[in-house]
C-alpha cells in the first residue's frame, strides 16, 4: 500500500534532519528515511568525534610547549579518555535515540532503512512506499572514496567510519590523502605517539588552499615528526606480518601497523536511483538552483549538491530549502563567503576565493600577506605562534573576495573576514576599523596595510 505524506526526506544527516524538522514543526506530515543513524556523518563519524581527537592532541601539544615558557612538563599521551568521550559523550555508543526522539517530538515520522527513489514523488523502504504531495528532499551525503590501489580492498584499512571507534593508537600509521581530514587525523595520531606517514599524489599538503597555508602546515607537521611523501601515488598494498606495506609509484615503500584512507568523498547517484526521479545520474552531484530545487517538487541539500562538503553548508542549504518548501521568504543561496576550516595546529581558516581562483576568474587581484608570529600577540604567544593572514582584494571594486586566517585560533579569527567578504565591506572602510591590542586579529590590520 502506498502511503501519502506531504514531505519525504531521504537521508537524515545535518541537511536532511534540518529540513525534515522544520517541515514537521510547521505541521506537515513528514517521513525521514535513514539507513544508518539519524544525524548522519557529522555527529557520529566526522566533525564531532574528530574534533574531540583534535582537542586531545592540541592539549598534548600545549603541554609539550611548557618547557622554556612556563616550567617543566612531562606529557604521557593516553587515548582512553578520548575514545571514551567519543563513545559516551559524543555518540551514545553510536546510538541515535536522542535524535530520533527529538525529530519525533517535532511531529516527524522516522523510518530506518535504505530508501530507493521510485519516481518524482515516491520512495520505497523495504515493502513500504511513501508518496510525497509537496516535496521530495534528497540529502544522502557522501561515502568515503576508496582509491584504486591493488590489494587495498582486501586489507583491514580504516576510513573515517572506523577511525572514530579506534580504542588503541597504532605504533605506526599510513594516511592516504593530505586534505583536511587526512591531515587533522595524521597530526592527532602522531601527537598520541604513532609514527605517521602521509602519502599524497599532489605536490603539496592542503592542495586546495593557498600555497602559503600548505607551507605553514607542512612545516608544522614536520616539526611534529611526521613523514610526508608528496607528489607520489600509492600503487599496491599487501599484508606484511602484522602490518601493511604500501608500494609507491616512485619505487619506495611504507610499512605501518594501520592505514587510514582519507582520499576524498564519493557521491553515487546511481545507487540512490536519482534517474527514477528524472534527474541526471551521470554527474558527480545533484545540480540545484539557488533555492535548492533540483526539479519541480524535488529539492537536494548538503554534500550531495557538491557545493562544499561541510556541515554548515548542509545546514544553510536546508534552511533555504525548508523556506522554499514552506512558502516562506528567504534570500537565495549565496556561497561567496563560504568558510572552511582545517583543524590542524596551526588551524587553517579560509573564506571565498583563493588568489589563483580569483585570477582564473579574471579579477584584477591585489594581495596582502601578514605573519602572525610578528604581530604583538604572536610574539607574546611564542611557542606555536606560526600563522598567516592573506587577503585577496578585487582591486577594481576595492573589496575582499577571499581571505585566509591560519595560525592559533585561525578558524575563529576568520569570522571578521567572513563578514568582510560576505558584506563586501570596502577595504578603505576596513582600514578604519579598530582591533583590540594585542589580539591575533591585529594581524588582519597588518595584512590590510600590506595590500598592494
Ligand atoms: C572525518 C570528517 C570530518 C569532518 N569534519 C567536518 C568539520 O569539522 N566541519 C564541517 O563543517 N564538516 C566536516 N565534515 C563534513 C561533514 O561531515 C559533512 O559535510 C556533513 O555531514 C554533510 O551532511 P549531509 O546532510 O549532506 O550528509 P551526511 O551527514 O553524509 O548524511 C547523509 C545520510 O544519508 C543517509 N543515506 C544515504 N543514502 C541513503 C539511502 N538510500 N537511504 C537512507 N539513507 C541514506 C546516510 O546513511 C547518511 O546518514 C567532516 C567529514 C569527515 C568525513
Amino acid at each position: 500500500m502506498d502511503e501519502q505524506v506531504d514531505v519525504i526526506v531521504l537521508g537524515m544527516g545535518p541537511g536532511g534532519e534540518e529540513v525534515a524538522g522544520q517541515a514537521a514543526a510547521a505541521g506537515l506530515s513528514v517521513v525521514g528515511i535513514e539507513e544508518r543513524l539519524l544525524g548522519g556523518e557529522c555527529p557520529y563519524f566526522a566533525c564531532v568525534p574528530t574534533k574531540m581527537m583534535v582537542r586531545g592532541a592540541d592539549l598534548l601539544a600545549e603541554g609539550r610547549r611548557i618547557p622554556g615558557m612556563a616550567g617543566d612538563a612531562t606529557v604521557s599521551p593516553d587515548w582512553t579518555p578520548v575514545a571514551r568521550r567519543i563513545r559516551d559523550d559524543a555518540t551514545d555508543n553510536w546510538d541515535d535515540k536522542v535524535a530520533v526522539d527529538r525529530f519525533e517530538g517535532k511531529g516527524g515520522r522516522f523510518v530506518r532503512g535504505k530508501g530507493r527513489i521510485e519516481g518524482r514523488d515516491r520512495v520505497t523502504v523495504g515493502d513500504q512506499t511513501f508518496v510525497a504531495s509537496r516535496a521530495l528532499v534528497i540529502a544522502t551525503g557522501t561515502e568515503p572514496a576508496i582509491p584504486p590501489i591493488d590489494g587495498l580492498r582486501d586489507l583491514p584499512f580504516w576510513t573515517n567510519r572506523d577511525v572514530v571507534k579506534v580504542e588503541h593508537v597504532p605504533s605506526s600509521l599510513t594516511v592516504l590523502g593530505a586534505g583536511p581530514v587526512g591531515l587533522e587525523l595524521a597530526q592527532v595520531f602522531q601527537r598520541f605517539g604513532s609514527q605517521v606517514t602521509v602519502v599524497e599524489a599532489a605536490p603539496r599538503v592542503l592542495p586546495l588552499e593557498e600555497p602559503e597555508s600548505s607551507a605553514l602546515v607542512h612545516d608544522a607537521l614536520q616539526h611534529d615528526g611526521l613523514t610526508l611523501q608528496l607528489g607520489v601515488s600509492a600503487k599496491r598494498a599487501a599484508q606484511n606480518g602484522s602490518g601493511i606495506t604500501i608500494d609507491l609509484a616512485d619505487g619506495s615503500t611504507v610499512t605501518s601497523e594501520g592505514v587510514l584512507v582519507a582520499t576524498g568523498r564519493r557521491i553515487d547517484l546511481r545507487a540512490i536511483q536519482v534517474r527514477n526521479a528524472g534527474l541526471d545520474d551521470e554527474g558527480h552531484s545533484i545540480r540545484v538552483d539557488e533555492h535548492l530545487r533540483a526539479a519541480p517538487g524535488i529539492w537536494a541539500v548538503g554534500d550531495v549538491t557538491g557545493v562544499g562538503a561541510f556541515t554548515h553548508v548542509a545546514f544553510y542549504q536546508a534552511q533555504v530549502a525548508a523556506a522554499d518548501i514552506l512558502g516562506r521568504e528567504h534570500a537565495p543561496a549565496d556561497y561567496r563567503a563560504l568558510p572552511r576550516v582545517t583543524f590542524t595546529d596551526p588551524e587553517v581558516g579560509a573564506t571565498g576565493l583563493t588568489e589563483s581562483q580569483a585570477r582564473e576568474r579574471g579579477i584584477r587581484v591585489r594581495t596582502g600577506l601578514a605573519h602572525v608570529e610578528t604581530s604583538a600577540r604572536g610574539w607574546i604567544h611564542k611557542a606555536g605562534n606560526h600563522g598567516i593572514i592573506k587577503l585577496i582584494e578585487d582591486a577594481d571594486r576595492g573589496v575582499l573576495v577571499g581571505a585566509t586566517s591560519a595560525g592559533p585560533v585561525g578558524g575563529e579569527v576568520l569570522s571578521m573576514l567572513i563578514v568582510a567578504v560576505h558584506a563586501e565591506v570596502p577595504v578603505s572602510r576596513l582600514r578604519t576599523m579598530i582591533t583590540a591590542y594585542p589580539t591575533f586579529h591585529r594581524a588582519v590590520d597588518d595584512a590590510l596595510n600590506a595590500l598592494s
